[in-house]
């Protein structure tokens, strides 16, 4: 018997198996969702394929981004808000990221202790991702992720992330809305959220209201926003206060994503998906550049380039002016009749 947590190891497939899996993710199946996340993980071809295949189905689910410090309570909090968005009948996809971590089995058992906040209701699905190695991969993958779930058919997918860093703004890009959840006694806690997250908050948590400190946490964010005004021009992040471990709070929380859900409209949330895929397009392209290039030019000339910037025989610029003139080259080749 499986769980919806299972990971299922990767094995080579074929087309026929990968429509099969397709249309079971299609068909919001929790256990061809976990194979379809670990395929993407994998970084392996099958993956991609299925993104392709299932690209067509998703921009339907609302992907909300909660990043924060570990142990200020965002599972906690997320797995309350699930419940709550469960009781009205919507499908709760959660994937949790932390890029701080290496793979590990306790990512596995984490999910198992967490699918237990949600025994037997199939309607939430939980996956945490952790780096293999490849940090540059992590957000990707966790992007992919919730494309799988959101063609799954889950309405709401909650992207959780570890930190304050740059990874976590790069995940957080793909959310249609950003939370940020901080709590009183998280050393710095407001201090270390400055850089670069402000700005990307459309809510504020202070969580662990039930600790002392928590007002003062507030009244921090509430001068941190006063000072950044201008950018806030049209909506001023709310900061809302909860007790996760409670309850207390939660429907505030949730008012809090509907009302910006509601001012977003379909404008907001398409100029987010408009940034993001500028930024996916880029990259894809920069891929498959670099594909293209290896298959032109062998990793033994590569090597020759890369020991003649060692030794400074030759700068950088024209080593690129130099390749790039091979796949023109190249291209003006297969051109000739
Ligand atoms: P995460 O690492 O941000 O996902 O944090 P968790 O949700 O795992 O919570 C970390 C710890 O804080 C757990 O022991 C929770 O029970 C506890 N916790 C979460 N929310 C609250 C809260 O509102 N008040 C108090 N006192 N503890 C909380």
């Amino acid at each position: 018997m499986h769980s919806p947590c299972d990971r299922v190891l990767p094995e080579s497939m074929d087309a026929e198996s990968e429509r099969v899996l397709a249309a079971r993710v299609l068909g919001g199946d929790p256990r061809a969702v976990s194979r379809a996340i670990s395929l993407i993980e994998e970084g392996v071809p099958e993956g991609a394929r299925l993104v392709r295949e299932l690209f067509s189905h998703t921009g339907r689910a609302w992907v909300v981004g909660v990043t924060g410090p570990p142990g200020v309570g965002k599972s906690t909090l997320v797995d309350r808000v699930a419940k709550v968005f469960r009781s009205g009948g919507r499908r709760v996809g959660i994937v949790a990221v932390d890029p701080t971590s290496p793979f590990s089995g306790g990512a596995v058992l984490g999910d198992r202790i967490r699918m237990q906040t949600h025994a037997g209701d199939d309607g939430v699905f939980i996956r945490s991702m952790a780096t293999r190695g490849r940090l540059g991969g992590l957000a990707q993958a966790a992007r992919e992720a919730t494309l799988v779930l959101d063609a799954a058919g889950h309405d709401v997918v909650f992207l959780e992330t570890v930190g304050v860093g740059q990874a976590e703004v790069d995940i957080t890009y793909a959310a249609d809305i950003a939370v940020v959840m901080v709590a009183p006694g998280f050393g710095d806690d407001v201090q270390a959220i400055k850089a670069g997250i402000l700005e990307i908050a459309d809510v504020f948590v202070v969580n662990k209201a039930d600790h002392s400190g928590a007002e003062g946490t507030v009244a921090q964010l509430e001068a941190m926003l006063s000072l950044d005004e201008p950018s806030h021009e049209h909506w001023r992040p709310p900061i809302v206060k909860t007790q996760a471990t409670t309850g207390d709070g939660v429907n505030d929380f949730v008012g809090a994503l509907d009302r910006f859900r509601e001012y977003a409209g379909d404008d907001l949330r398409y100029q987010r998906r408009y940034r993001l895929e500028v930024s996916e397009l880029r990259r894809l392209l920069g891929e498959a550049f670099l594909r293209h290039v290896e298959q032109l030019v062998s990793p033994s000339e590569l090597d020759k380039v890369t020991a003649q910037l060692a030794r400074r025989e030759l700068d950088p610029y024209t080593a690129v002016d130099t390749i790039m003139n091979r796949v023109l080259a190249e291209r003006d080749a297969d051109r000739k009749p």
